[in-house]
């Protein structure tokens, strides 16, 4: 690694240098009038950034890859990936470039990737560009997440280009400068496994361990253990999305990282009511990965990732099967345990008691939410304010399961719930979809305003903000069914 700075700042080039078959020397293509729109600061303080500098016109190129700072080869990245079940064997970074990794204050390795920089080899029929709303969804999505404490890739800023874009209008360009723990996938792997280049699968293996799970290295059989480890790590993160209401939407195997960060928000949303058949994506037909789908479907997606690594496990076939099936098993354990455990917090009880118990009060409630299309998030809200003996709210949202609902509580009262508890693991404010909307609406006619304003409650989700009951209220009843879209 080079030991040269940029404005204080370590820019690195491993990946490119480690894995060069997985990359693809390239640059990002001028903006014709760059604004910068969002940048988070105190991301670009972690990163060791100065803010003054990345306002700068320079900071702007370096957020944009059209300035590449010393150490950085940006590169675009090659992996394949199964797309709703079908395999894709060369997707590859077609409208984004990973510019290079930087060292944050803390010494830890960061990914700093531009998304719609510009066509790349990987581009297929694409313009390898993006526009302003996703962008700034995706700002918004992730940030939330992050400070919902679920594991997510970041977002830097969002630059305006200055260029048209022809979608099925003619939109702003933009730039969202992401960064990742890596942007390592599933299908990463799967590409790496397809060269039938055995040194080379190795070495992206030993890359990912070396980068996210260090200590499997030390393991008997290292590369089991790692795969284990991201079984682990996927298991707690679906079950960190299932417990908030996070629908991702587009759960391929090339938007599911092996850190275990949440990547690729294109047509994901959050639900209102709970249902567990919520689909929300324009494009998922069958809804293969609505609500209730996605452990299974992260499950399926760790059987491609052990089918990629099989030849790492064992010389013998037979014997490399047998030991990815006991190991992708582990998914539904691990993933049911972080999801017991997380509703038990969210009822504010604790590890100690009646899991029994706690366990048939989680499914009665869940069934309870569901027939009375009470709002999921507020609810949890309204239940630690029944504790405290405040009982309107819920009542409320139950509405004509209010009965049914007060027997319930009685049952889950003589556990003794702890309210305090329950408010610092149960947001007050999501990125509600309605929310998200009317901000982006409001930044297409250049107000800012109210996407600052959503910002400020969704990254301190758990703080009540006196003038700010819109933003934790559930959808309006005229806002209809809610439809996303990816690849915009
Ligand atoms: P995504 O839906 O973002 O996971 O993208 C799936 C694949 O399509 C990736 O290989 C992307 O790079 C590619 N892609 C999406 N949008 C574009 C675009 N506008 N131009 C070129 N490639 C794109
Ligand atoms: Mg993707």
């Amino acid at each position: 690694m080079t030991a040269t700075t940029h404005e204080g700042v370590l820019f690195g080039n491993r990946f490119a240098r480690e894995l060069p078959e997985l990359a693809v020397p390239w640059q990002a293509e001028p903006a014709p009038a760059p604004r910068l729109l969002l940048l988070n600061e105190d991301l670009a303080g972690e990163l060791g950034f100065e803010p003054a500098f990345l306002r700068s016109e320079d900071g702007v190129a370096v957020l944009l890859g059209t300035s590449v700072p010393e150490g950085a080869t940006p590169v675009a990245q090659a992996y394949a990936g199964h797309q709703f079940g079908q395999y894709s064997p060369r997707l590859g970074d077609g409208r984004a470039l990973l510019l290079g990794e930087v060292t944050d204050v803390r010494g830890q390795l960061h990914d700093i990737h531009l998304k719609g920089s510009g066509r790349t080899p990987f581009s297929r029929g694409g313009d390898g560009r993006a526009v302003l709303g996703p962008m700034l969804r995706e700002f918004i999505v992730s940030e939330a997440m992050h400070a919902l404490g679920i594991p997510t890739t970041r977002a830097l800023a969002v630059i305006a280009t200055g260029r048209h874009v022809q979608r099925d209008d003619i939109e702003p360009g933009a730039v969202l400068t992401r960064v990742a723990s890596s942007h390592l996938r599933v299908g990463s792997f799967q590409y790496a496994r397809a060269t039938d280049d055995l040194e080379l699968l190795r070495r992206l293996a030993d890359h990912a361990i070396a980068r996210h799970f260090p200590s499997a290295a030390g393991a008997e059989a290292p590369y089991l253990e790692f795969f284990e480890q991201v079984v682990a790590a996927q298991a707690k993160l679906v079950a960190q999305w299932m417990l908030v209401g996070f629908v991702h939407g587009v759960m391929n195997t090339d938007n599911m990282t092996i850190s275990g960060e949440t990547i690729d928000y294109g047509p994901c949303a959050f639900i209102d009511a709970f249902d567990p058949e919520a689909v929300f994506s324009s494009i998922d037909h069958r809804g293969r990965y609505a609500f209730r789908n996605q452990p299974p479907a992260a499950a399926w997606n760790l059987a491609r990732f052990a089918e990629a690594l099989l030849p790492l496990f064992a010389e013998d076939e037979a014997e490399a099967i047998a030991l990815a099936e006991r190991s992708v098993s582990a998914f539904g354990p691990a993933y049911e345990d972080a999801w017991n455990a997380g509703m038990r917090r969210k009822l504010g009880l604790d590890d100690e008691g009646d899991s029994e118990a706690s366990d048939r009060l989680v499914a009665e409630l869940l069934a309870l939410l569901q027939k009375s299309g009470a709002d999921y998030t507020s609810t949890f809200r309204a239940l630690s304010a029944y504790v405290r003996g405040d009982r309107a709210p819920a009542l409320a949202a139950f509405g004509e399961a209010a009965p049914s609902f007060r027997t319930w509580a009685q049952a889950w009262l003589a556990l003794a719930p702890n309210a305090g508890a329950m408010d610092q693991v149960n947001p007050v404010y999501i990125p509600r979809n309605h929310l998200v909307e009317e901000a982006l609406a409001a930044a297409d006619a250049d107000d800012l305003q109210p996407l600052a304003d959503l910002l400020q409650v969704v990254t301190s989700p758990y703080d009540i903000r006196t003038g700010r009951e819109r933003y934790a209220a559930g959808a309006p009843a005229d806002f209809g069914d809610y439809r996303t879209f990816c690849g915009t």
